[in-house]
């Protein structure tokens, strides 16, 4: 770790009075502000920075970082708070930059399908903006995250089945380095071949090797018609063996998510709806008339060979939209199973192939805990969630909850997946990522890090250790 500041340690005065002449009132040093940015949705306590400041342009992130830069203190990027692993943990204090008001769309280009924006707006802002363009952009995490977050933790959400993730939909960036200079990377073309794929290192990059403040995303017109279906069955490893089926077959479908019935009970409670308490799809299928109607028969007689039940389908805009709010809610619908609780969620993604074997032998392991553990997943794509519910106060749940994970994520390890399909590996995940990728390829990352970040000041302390 870099010796040259610790928390608690003041900012120096010229520091201070250097920010403070630069951004006036976009300064904050109050102790809302800065327990505001030091915490996210994941179980940690907060690790408060020592000043937040409010950027409005590539150039005003440029004067931040370059004074970090001059004074050795910590740059952590913020954008909308909603990750899962404690990314914006100021484990070394220092400043945190706020850029949810760089949020404005720089331009639509209808005919190519893309779009150009500020790493601020969020995606449901996004999606407002381009209401009346006949186009949207699809990836969805079940908050309303900023693109910028989206891109630098490389979130997918619901739609990824269809639509892949952020790894897919960004064509290139602008980003800040922990020197000042700017980069572009990438362009608007559908595909480039011109050297090393600097928009892909970006993405996914927790805030540790800059800061984005640019991103051009592609765009996907509006379906001709939706059609959106939930159906129960008497196991989840035949809800999943049904998810297997359809993807093996190549049905496009747009969305298919699993949600046990813990789950549906807590939904239940927080939407007021009155879904059956058992393994659960929720569907969704995008295309022309024609092409939507083969692909909810096809689905639907994989689901009834697998013992698929009570078809419900939602084909209103108001109906689809009010079963998918239930869906994307779920997070806090299952925190409320248990009051004052916080989940320890976990992230794995295993191969289509092997979902079934790894939610079955994880479903065993959850029955045999105290803990309540529901079960969400995006499991078009391998990926699953339990929210593992604690008691803050209760260390033991912690140790059970940590114990459980671990199990979890050397499973997906053993069945060739991953520990974090989606969330990113923050503080959390870090101690597997020497198992999941192996000592030569982590010190390969961590020499991209020292390349361009040779004094550790982009949100250290993240993904892996400064130092092997
Ligand atoms: C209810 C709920 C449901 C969720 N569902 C999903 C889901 O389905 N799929 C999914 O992928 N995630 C999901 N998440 C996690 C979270 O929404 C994503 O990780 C999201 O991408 C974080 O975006 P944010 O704007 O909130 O980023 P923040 O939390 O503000 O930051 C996340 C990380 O990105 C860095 N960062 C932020 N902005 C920039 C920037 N401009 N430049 C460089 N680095 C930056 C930060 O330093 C930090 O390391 C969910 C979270 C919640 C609470």
């Amino acid at each position: 770790m870099h010796p040259a500041r610790r928390p608690g340690r003041p900012l120096p005065d010229g520091f201070v009075a250097a920010l403070q002449g630069a951004f006036g009132e976009r300064v904050s040093m109050a102790e809302a502000v800065r327990a505001h940015h030091g915490r996210d949705e994941s179980p940690f306590d907060p690790q408060l920075p020592d000043a937040v400041v409010f950027a409005h342009s590539t150039e005003e992130v440029q004067t931040v970082v370059r004074l970090c830069g001059q004074y050795d203190v910590p740059v952590i990027p913020y954008g909308n708070g909603s990750s899962l692993e404690g990314h914006l943990l100021a484990v070394q204090g220092g400043v945190s930059i706020d850029l949810s008001e760089m949020n404005r769309v720089h331009s639509i280009n209808a005919e190519d399908l893309t779009v150009t924006v500020e790493p601020g707006i969020s995606r449901k802002q996004l999606n407002e903006a381009l209401r009346d363009t006949g186009l949207f952009f699809p990836i969805d995490p079940g908050a309303d995250a900023s693109i910028g977050g989206m891109c630098a933790t490389r979130a997918s959400g619901t739609n990824a089945v269809r639509y892949g993730t952020m790894r897919e939909n960004v064509l290139g960036l602008t980003a800040v380095l922990a020197d000042g200079r700017v980069i572009k990377t990438g362009s608007r073309a559908r595909k480039s071949s011109a050297g090393y794929d600097l928009t892909r290192l970006f993405v996914g990059s927790e805030g540790t090797l800059g800061v984005i403040t640019q991103i051009t995303l592609r765009l996907y017109p509006q379906p001709e018609a939706v059609s959106a279906a939930v159906c129960t069955f008497a196991s989840m490893g035949d809800a999943v063996r049904a998810v297997i089926e359809t993807i093996q077959m190549g049905v496009p479908v747009a969305r298919v998510e699993f949600v046990d019935s813990l789950a549906i009970r807590s939904i239940n409670r927080h939407s007021n709806l009155t879904l059956r308490e058992a393994p659960t799809l929720f569907f969704e299928f995008h295309g022309t008339e024609s092409g939507v109607r083969e692909q909810t028969e096809t689905v639907q007689e994989i689901a009834a060979q697998n013992g698929g039940e009570g078809f419900e389908w939602a084909t209103r805009p108001e109906d689809r939209g009010r079963l998918w709010n239930a869906r994307h809610n779920a997070y806090f619908a299952m925190l409320q199973l248990k009051p004052g609780c916080r989940a320890v969620t976990t992230d794995v993604c295993v191969p289509i192939s092997r979902l079934a074997e790894c939610v079955t032998e994880t479903e065993a392991d959850l029955i045999a805990s105290p803990l309540p553990c529901p079960i969400v997943g995006h499991v078009g794509d391998g990926n699953f969630h339990v929210a593992i519910l604690i008691d803050p106060d209760k260390p033991e749940e912690l140790e059970e909850a940590e114990r459980l994970n671990r199990r979890i994520v050397e499973r997906a390890l053993r069945m060739d997946g991953t520990c974090t399909g989606e969330h990113g590996v923050g503080l959390h995940k870090m101690d597997f990522l020497l198992d999941e990728h192996g000592a030569d390829t982590v010190d390969t990352m961590r020499a991209i890090k020292h390349a361009l970040d040779p004094r550790n000041l982009m949100n250290p302390g993240k993904i892996f250790s400064w130092s092997a």
